[in-house]
């Protein structure tokens, strides 16, 4: 066991399942926007810096993110038992990841995507409707509120606005073009599995359990 990356469009669950695999196996879970929420918080000079580029709209440089890459993986606390949940997100971090990995003499044993259609994801999202009065979360495509599973009024469902499927849609794809030749890169290793990520949450968690557990033996 070393290791894992984890890969998943926005809306297809990877938090979910990243936060079950850290407990599983005792993982330490690696994520780029928790770690520049940490340096914020610390009032350094590099956290002031990163503010500003985050309140600005920009997006944080790489070497920024490797600098804080590298502190992790230079923790001898956490060897071989990280989960990467959302980096690297393009080629060239994947490829400083791996220079990383090899300087402190660790492995990546596997990368997991989970494969959600976009149509699959966009639903999630804008079908997603909360009761104002009990609470209730329902999504009117796949889990819609009925007299059955549901006693209030139906007027107290609210729905997010409708440019979130702009915005839904805009993310994915840029998910899709970002992370495809970092897929391939992984492929090329033979490292990448590729899991459904349509099916119920505790079947993706068996399958990436059924993974993990055969490279191990
Ligand atoms: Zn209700």
């Amino acid at each position: 066991m070393a290791n894992i990356v984890l890969f998943g469009p926005p809306g297809a669950g990877k938090g979910t399942q990243a936060n079950n695999l850290v407990n599983e196996f005792n993982l330490f879970k690696v994520s780029v926007g928790d770690l520049l929420r940490d340096k914020i918080k610390k009032k350094s000079q590099l956290g002031a810096k990163i503010k500003s580029i985050i309140d600005q709209g920009l997006f944080v440089k790489d070497n920024i993110i490797n600098d804080l890459i590298e502190s992790i993986l230079s923790n001898k606390g956490y060897f071989n038992r990280l989960i990467f949940d959302g980096y690297p997100r393009n080629f060239n971090q994947a490829r400083h990841l791996d220079i990383l990995i090899k300087k402190y003499n660790q492995k990546i044993s596997c990368v997991f995507s989970l494969k959600v259609d976009q149509d699959v994801i966009i639903k999630r999202i804008i079908g997603r409707q909360v009761c104002s009065r009990c609470g209730l979360i329902f999504n009117e495509f796949f889990n819609p509120s009925t007299k059955e599973n549901h006693h209030c009024d139906i007027r107290f469902l609210q729905k997010r606005s409708d440019d979130n499927e702009k915005i839904a849609r805009n993310r994915f794809e840029r998910y899709t073009e970002e992370t495809l030749p970092v897929l391939d890169y992984y492929q090329n290793q033979n490292l990448l599995y590729e899991i459904d990520g349509t099916s119920h949450i505790h079947e993706i968690n068996k399958e990436i359990r059924r993974i993990i557990h055969s490279l191990e033996t």
